[in-house]
């Protein structure tokens, strides 16, 4: 799907870290962006059995409510010892509260004695880009590493304390922005995004 320099662009989503990430990476492309939140859009409930569904639920309610293009995320944290979860429910987990500590201490937990012998996971991103048309594209991107404990950093959102990305000493929460949106999970989906939408810096 084609994207204009100049376009506006829903950002689906009411979780300000990834406003401000999303907002960082479409800067360079001339996209003007607007969140869900700004538009006053009800948060669709996530429904989906799987990150592209959620994404493409998201992405569609987006669009269709504000008349716009429609860009959203569904991502999350997915643990191997733990077959993958918390994925489509990393949020969840931290509850109404959005308590991320309380979130991580409950990977911590469940993982228990096995921490020692496999903490390896990936962060997994799907965008999913629609139109008021009712078009839809998604795009994938992962990330994979290590878990460590106790937490580390305050420089991201959600579970970036916890996640070591392959070939860095450094957690998520202690790497810089800039190096942190040029190798992670949603970067990589979003490369594929630009590619797909045609736009240049
Ligand atoms: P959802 O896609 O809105 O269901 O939420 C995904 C959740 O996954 C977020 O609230 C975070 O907890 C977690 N997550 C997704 N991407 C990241 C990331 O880049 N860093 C840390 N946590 C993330």
């Amino acid at each position: 799907m084609k994207l204009e320099r100049g376009t506006v662009l829903v950002i689906a989503t009411h979780n300000p870290g990834k406003v401000r990430e999303i907002g960082d990476l479409l800067a360079p492309f001339g996209i003007e962006t607007r969140s869900a939140g700004e538009l006053g859009l009800a948060e669709p409930e996530e429904t989906g059995g799987t990150f592209a569904e959620n994404a493409i639920l998201k992405a569609r309610a987006a669009a269709e409510a504000s008349g716009l293009a429609a860009l959203s995320d569904d991502s999350g944290l997915c643990v191997d010892a733990l077959g993958g979860a918390p994925g489509i429910y990393s949020a969840r987990w931290a509850g109404p509260q959005k308590d991320f500590g309380a979130a991580m201490e409950r990977v911590r937990q469940e993982l228990g004695p096995k921490r020692k012998a496999d903490h390896s996971a990936k962060f997994v991103c799907v965008l999913a880009l629609a139109t008021p048309q009712g078009n839809v594209e998604t795009f994938e991107g992962e990330v994979r590493g290590h878990l460590t404990f106790p937490p580390r950093g305050n420089k991201g959102f959600g579970y970036d304390p916890i996640f070591v990305p392959e070939g860095f000493t450094q957690t998520f929460g202690e790497i810089e922005p800039a190096e942190k949106h040029a190798m992670s999970h949603r970067a990589r989906a979003f490369e594929k995004f630009i590619a797909a939408t045609g736009l240049s810096k």
